[in-house]
């Protein structure tokens, strides 16, 4: 390593040179945009959060990054392009481009995400928007310094925007999973406007209020959208719904404007379910004919089934399994389990609407479980939809970590 080699990147600022320890090269200069710790010598001491730092091989430049020293990952690429400086422009460019993307292909909805980290040539960066209310969420301490940058770039590409609110996520170890239930973080307000209690958007004709302050994530998954407008069309003709894991009712209010006669929406957040009753009356329903149950997925299916409780709709989507690439057997095996549950209280031909979030579960892997849930709860199953994340939530094909939404529509032999 070259400690202290300081060069001229693209005639402005100055980047720190860190040596390749590993033959990783190739996949950066293909665009995988994760430098980890220990492909890399040891970082010289002081070298700050946040640091622009060139990716070197031999002293050759493969891809210039922001350094995080409290991550596994210590470079997150930025370019690969030795002539591009990280200044205010390039964060302008990298958002113009994201936010042109989804004027080209996302309608029909006030709520969708702006920017979606790695696989928007911006590592670390989430931005939801819902409806004049951006929000931010930064993954990596290393973007903190270039935060005021992000927000004006925000601000550039969206001019009708009324405020931009700012809830960072910042593992401070080794773990490098984003999609894990950490604790809600404290957020503010980046620029603008106060945003309301709660942000109404709507959604392909349905509405969702959102709480951005204290919601997970940024407030909403936007990820299950279409699968939300599926369910919707699913739902026709259908008497009894089960949403698991129902978050603030996106599924269940889906499912009842669909049709289904009644609703069940399991969670443990209490929050989460007192927004999905709100939710349901934004919507011209009446929550006193649905059912909400603050209490844990899996016991609540133990119980339905020793009732002979059947449904003829259930959807399942649940947080992420895998913490970690060690427990990606463990996932599995959870995902069987839930599935093979979820399954003894389908009604024959009722539909299953399961999906994983977990990007270290292949869909293989996840296909392989629900087929091993059907097996062992002795069900015939026909697969007759498969969906996987939506236009807004882009996936690079170098990052096939950015792979992690999957949805199956199976629907239950009668
Ligand atoms: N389907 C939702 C998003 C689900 S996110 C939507 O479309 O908006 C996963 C949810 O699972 C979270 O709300 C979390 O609170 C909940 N959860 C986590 N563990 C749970 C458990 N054991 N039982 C019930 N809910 C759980």
């Amino acid at each position: 390593m070259s400690v202290g080699t300081a060069v001229r990147s693209g005639g402005a600022g100055v980047a720190m040179q860190l040596e390749l320890r590993k033959d990783l090269a190739r996949h950066l200069r293909a665009g995988h945009p994760w430098v980890f710790r220990k492909a890399i010598d040891r970082a010289p001491r002081g070298l700050q959060a946040g640091a622009i730092v060139d990716v070197v091989e031999g002293g050759r430049f493969v891809a210039r990054g922001y350094f995080d020293p409290h991550s596994a990952i210590s470079v997150r690429v930025l370019t690969r392009d030795a002539a591009e400086v990280v200044d205010a422009a390039f964060w302008r460019r990298r958002v113009a481009r994201a936010a042109q993307l989804r004027r080209e292909l996302v309608s029909g909805t006030t709520g969708y995400r702006l920017v979606h980290g790695e696989s928007d040539l911006l590592p670390g960066v989430v931005v939801d928007r819902y409806d004049r209310f951006a929000v931010l969420k930064l993954y990596s301490a290393g973007l903190t310094p270039h935060r005021a940058h992000i927000v004006e770039a925000i601000r550039a590409a969206h001019e009708d925007l009324a405020g931009v609110y700012g809830r960072d996520e910042i593992p401070r170890d080794d773990d490098d999973e984003r999609d894990g239930d950490s604790p809600a973080p404290a957020g503010r307000v980046l620029w603008g406007a106060e945003p309301p209690e709660r942000i109404a958007i709507d959604e392909h004709g349905m509405q969702v209020l959102v709480d951005v302050r204290r919601g997970q994530k940024t407030g909403h998954f936007l990820d299950q959208r279409e699968n939300r407008r599926m369910v919707r069309e699913l739902a026709a003709g259908r008497r009894e719904a089960l949403n698991l894991f129902s978050y603030t009712g996106g599924f269940s209010v889906a499912a009842a404007l669909g049709g289904a006669s009644h609703v069940v929406s399991v969670d443990v957040d209490q929050d989460a379910i007192a927004l999905a009753r709100e939710n349901f009356r934004a919507n011209g329903l009446d929550p006193a004919d649905h059912a909400f149950a603050t209490t844990d997925a899996f016991e609540l299916l133990a119980a339905y089934r020793r009732e002979g409780r059947r449904f003829d709709l259930v959807v399942c989507d649940p947080p992420a399994f895998a913490k970690s690439q060690r427990a990606v057997d463990a996932a599995v095996a959870g995902y069987a389990s839930l599935n093979r549950a979820a399954l003894a209280v389908l009604a024959p031909g009722g539909l299953l609407v399961t999906a994983s979030c977990s990007a270290r579960v292949s869909p293989d892997q996840f296909f392989d479980a629900v087929k091993e849930a059907a097996y062992k709860a002795r069900v015939d199953l026909q697969l007759v939809r498969e969906t996987r994340q939506p236009p807004d939530h882009p996936i690079s094909p170098q990052f096939r970590e950015g792979r992690y939404l999957k949805c199956l529509v199976l629907r239950r032999a009668g």
